[in-house]
């Protein structure tokens, strides 16, 4: 099909219009912010903006977020004005004219802006920041939003805001229709209900979902990146999300809080030069991901008289829930033991020389809980227990609930001969609250975190396998114990039926 790309009327627009010549970004001079911050209608919360207003949008360029988004109407007489609902003080756009609309000024006392006004005000002193046109589906009719696309392109190019714009929108046709109109311009799609795949075959070239749809289809933004399509997710507020979408190296994060989103990135490994190669968001309900998860199985007490039997695949000790990993003991007799936990291990590709290991967990409470997130070689080349190594990033015993240690053990260095290499570090609220449990290794040194606090280091003397085992691949594992030589030190509580460690994620990323 051929097509001219502008209908001649739009072009003599394009000609005629008149643009004062300081708001004209000439292209070579254009550097996008490198960053994926994006102001959700403009920056406008911590200061107390009204959205969508002309302030908001000054003080996202002012903070050199990538970009600042907007979302366009039309109204009933033809105006395109900038706010983000369909209505505007009770009235709905569509079918008020402008005269009637601009009666009542925004909060802070600015009219409610046009888009000629909004993209203009945007265009002024700003090199760095990308206008995000968001175009409204029509509630009269599917012509009247691809008029309403067809004006937005057309005003864009006349005041020489092509360069600088980014399209989106919730109807599919509208996104369509721009890249009819301007092949040149970046689209993203909104709805959340197209594989990548599909957006690239239909010409667009980005994809801006809600977070939650990328949670539950991980593989589109693998996807996505293979085939060139920009990442894009709304609306994140919460650091949780922020630092999943970062790991994840979204192109465009859409925030309410861009304020926020600037602190989180500078504390992101991502902004480090560490990359994520193995995570479990623990995003499917049921037992833990087979692809990702084994188990160790037992009662034997397993080397420090422990009181459990491990079980392997079951639900009541191993559950993934709400967007976490459950690992539940029970008080509950299985062949000679009186506990049943769970102790899983990574499979598959879960195995690793070096990198940085995150686990955000919530500890279990009780005397007599012995939960660990750590470490053990794969392949044992330096022989068994300790000549191989063992990294624990965090243990916690229940008789002392408020410090958490960090450990390792090689053959010099173990706790059977006392010379164990171990640091605790006092936290008060491990039980009842989220932390980040981290380990960063690599062939001088292992580090050991606590949410961003670097507390232990242990370093490579370089004096052989015997102090450095850690040279080798090691998987990770994750498991309550009950009772045994140091969680049953103090005996266990003849009232403790159950104890629960939440993992709200594992990340592992290396360089
Ligand atoms: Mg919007």
């Amino acid at each position: 099909m051929k097509q001219r790309l502008f209908p001649v009327a739009i072009l003599g627009v394009l000609l005629s219009g008149s643009v004062p010549a300081n708001t004209q970004p000439s292209k070579n001079k254009i550097s996008f912010s490198k960053n994926p911050i994006v102001a959700h209608r403009g920056a406008f919360k911590k200061n107390g903006l009204p959205e969508n207003s002309i302030a908001s949008l000054k003080h996202a360029i002012a903070l050199k977020c990538t970009g600042t988004e907007f979302d366009i109407h039309m109204t009933a007489d033809d105006s395109l004005v900038i706010n983000h609902d369909p209505h505007y003080n009770k009235l709905t756009i569509e079918k008020t004219t402008y005269a009637e609309l601009i009666k009542t000024p925004l909060s802070n006392g600015e009219k409610l802006p046009t888009l000629q006004e909004y993209t203009l005000a945007g265009l002024k002193n700003n090199r760095s920041t990308r206008l995000v046109f968001e175009i409204k589906p029509s509630g009269i009719s599917k012509d009247r939003a691809l008029q309403v696309t067809e004006r937005v392109v057309s005003l864009v190019h006349r005041l020489g805001a092509a360069p600088m714009a980014v399209y989106i929108s919730f109807d599919y046709d509208v996104c369509k229709k721009v890249k009819q109109l301007d092949p040149q311009a970046h689209v993203q799609y909104l709805n959340g209900d197209k594989s990548p795949e599909e957006i690239k075959a239909d010409g667009l070239d980005g994809v801006d979902y809600h977070y939650s749809v990328f949670q539950k289809h991980p593989d589109w933004i693998t996807q996505a990146k293979k085939n060139n399509i920009a990442l894009n997710a709304w609306t994140v507020n919460t650091v949780a999300e922020m630092d999943w979408l970062l790991a994840n190296g979204f192109d465009f994060i859409t925030t309410n809080e861009p304020e926020l989103l600037a602190e989180q990135l500078k504390k992101t490994p991502a902004s480090k030069g560490w990359k994520l190669t193995w995570s479990d968001e623990f995003n499917q309900n049921g037992l833990p991901d087979e692809h990702k998860w084994g188990y160790d199985v037992g009662g034997h007490g397993w080397g420090n008289k422990e009181l459990q039997y491990y079980t392997k695949a079951d639900s009541n000790n191993a559950l993934v829930k709400n967007g976490k990993l459950f690992i539940t003991a029970l008080k509950q007799n299985h062949d000679k033991n009186t506990y049943t936990s769970a102790r899983l291990i990574t499979k598959g590709k879960g195995d690793w020389l070096y990198g940085r290991v995150e686990v955000s967990a919530k500890l279990p409470a009780g005397r007599g809980v012995w939960p660990a997130i750590w470490m053990l070689p794969t392949d044992w080349k330096y022989g068994g227990w300790p000549a191989s190594g063992e990294i624990d990033i965090m243990e916690n015993v229940g008789y002392n609930p408020d410090t958490v240690f960090s450990s390792v053990h090689t053959k010099s260095f173990n706790h059977v001969i006392g010379t164990q290499k171990t640091k605790g570090l006092f936290l008060k609220d491990a039980g009842s609250n989220f932390h980040l449990y981290a380990m960063e290794w690599n062939r001088n040194r292992i580090d050991f975190f606590v949410d961003d606090q670097l507390f232990f280091s242990f370093r490579n003397t370089g004096k052989g396998f015997k102090e450095w085992p850690f040279d080798q691949r090691f998987h990770l594992l994750l498991n309550i114990a009950i009772g045994g030589n140091w969680g049953g030190l103090k005996g266990v509580d003849a009232q403790l039926d159950k104890a629960v460690m939440e993992v709200d994620y594992v990340r592992v990323f290396q360089k």
